[in-house]
């Protein structure tokens, strides 16, 4: 499954090499201690990692285990299950001001070879910092829901959930305050009509390399 991964981020490079991005080493401006992932996701990024560095990264993140950060209620596919089946969500807390990613050194990743999914699809058409947001286009954010639906049906029964509380839980932490939710197989694709020729090629690559059978997709409400 960790080739399959890469594949993935593989994938998702090829389709977003010619995007028009503001993006920039030094630019940190998304990297928050939010940032969420697959446990898939952690051990494809601890497998990267030298032995010698687990036990470092461990006493690192426990740093972080107490401070506020993004907890997700849902994953992506549980949100589309709702979104399919028309059901209301919660309001999920999510601040800029709890902080920056664990990760983030003098304004650089130090894993970025091995950085998830979440941060590799932040891609902004403008400085995040001159406008208080990034700016994506509607194609993009629809790509990226598409990825982030396989990436979680690739892990399905595993877990979901904020940087931190997943990647101390895979550091052998089983403590019931490491908040993670579980991943679901894909319902339906999150796909509004304008978009689905445009994606139909790149769903035929994820279900090729994630080995999935596709259903349906439906239109986001
Ligand atoms: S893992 Fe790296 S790219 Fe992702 S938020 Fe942290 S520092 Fe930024």
């Amino acid at each position: 499954m960790l080739k399959k991964i890469e594949q993935v981020y593989r994938l998702y490079e090829e389709y977003t090499a010619s995007i028009d991005s503001a993006c920039e080493k030094y630019c940190a401006d998304c990297c928050t201690i939010n940032v969420t992932l697959t446990g898939l996701e952690g051990r494809y990024l601890f497998a990267g990692l030298p032995q010698s560095d687990h036990e470092a990264l461990a006493d690192r993140l426990s740093v972080w285990r107490d401070k506020a950060r993004f907890r997700p209620v849902y994953s992506t596919n549980a949100f589309a299950m709702k979104c399919r089946d028309r059901e209301d969500v919660e309001d999920e807390e999510n601040r800029l001001e709890w902080g920056e990613c664990p990760f983030l050194h003098g304004n650089a990743c130090s894993i970025y070879d091995l950085r998830p999914f979440g941060c590799r699809s932040m891609i902004s058409r403008q400085k995040c910092a001159e406008h208080g947001y990034a700016d994506m286009d509607q194609y993009l954010l629809t790509l990226n829901t598409v990825f982030m639906q396989f990436i979680e049906h690739m892990d399905t029964g595993g877990f979901f959930g904020n940087l931190t509380d997943v990647l101390l839980r895979l550091s052998g932490g089983n403590d019931p305050q490491l908040a993670t939710t579980l991943n679901n197989p894909i319902p339906a694709l999150m796909v509004p009509p304008a978009h689905q020729k445009e994606i139909a090629p790149v769903v035929d690559e994820l279900a090729r390399i994630v080995a999935t059978p596709l259903e349906r997709a439906c239109d986001i409400p």
